[in-house]
């Protein structure tokens, strides 16, 4: 095995590649070396460092104080009928929360409550995630949520492949603009899309995964844990993980 794989050396090269991967992605959110002039973190709760843009009211715009690099996306974005979904749908759900979030939560799509408000996550599976963001010691508005899709399938039927290649574009960029230390995907599909993986989420859950030199997390979707209470307490495992994670920085 290669030496350079040891000790200090090894911790320099994660540490370059790290730095490749924040240049690469500041270079996508049009944002190069922006963190650079970022106010330092404090471990595990830069999501209270809100600036301006996350707290501004909504304005006409109804970008809602989006961060810059997020409103672009939202302004591409637009009335988006890029897929059959915008037939159907009443509101499109891009998302919402902190645009500096070290934490952001990624669902699969908008149901009934979130399509009629336009917002992510207010149904009772959301009511259930505030409840795990403030267990985690967190408050909503300190992470992020959003969706694979923008827009509700009809009746919550499942994603379909060609939706999910339509939309996820959006996703990438988002997440890109966010730049956050943890992502944690909640349920099957958006494990599967963020990780190009078919495992069963039973299978990936509990442990991190990387997308993009973000660690990443799967863990049961709240809609699932309406049905199986009993998986609370596994979620409430990989929760743990994240919170650990962020309090050591990442
Ligand atoms: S689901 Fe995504 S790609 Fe399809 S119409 Fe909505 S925003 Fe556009």
């Amino acid at each position: 095995m290669d030496a350079l794989d040891f000790g200090p050396r090894k911790e320099l090269l994660t540490l370059v590649r790290s730095l490749r991967q924040r240049l690469q992605l500041d270079g996508e959110a049009g944002r190069p070396l922006s963190y650079l002039t970022r106010p330092v973190d404090v471990p595990g709760r830069r999501g209270l460092a809100i600036t301006a843009e996350a707290t501004a009211p909504a304005g006409e715009t109804g970008l809602n104080g989006l961060g810059s690099a997020l409103e672009e996306v939202r302004k591409e974005l637009g009335e988006c009928r890029r897929c059959a979904l915008h037939r159907t749908r009443r509101r499109l759900v891009f998302g919402e929360g902190n645009p500096k979030a070290d934490l952001v939560f990624v669902g699969e799509a908008p149901g009934a409550d979130e399509d009629a408000q336009g917002r992510p996550f207010v149904g009772r599976a959301g009511q259930l995630l505030t409840k795990i963001i403030e267990a985690m010691g967190l408050k909503r508005e300190e992470v992020y949520i959003c969706n694979i899709l923008k827009c509700r399938p009809p009746g919550n039927r499942n994603p379909e492949p060609d939706e999910i290649a339509s939309c996820e574009p959006f996703l990438i960029r988002q997440l890109a603009a966010i730049r956050p230390k943890v992502i944690c995907a909640l349920g099957t599909f958006s494990s599967h899309a963020l990780l190009k993986s078919e495992a069963p989420i039973s299978v990936l859950r509990g442990r991190f995964h990387s997308y993009q030199g973000i660690r990443l997390m799967p863990t049961y979707h709240p809609a699932y844990l309406l049905r199986n209470p009993g998986a609370k307490k596994l979620v409430w495992e990989d929760v743990q993980l994240i919170m650990k994670a962020l309090r050591n920085g990442v």
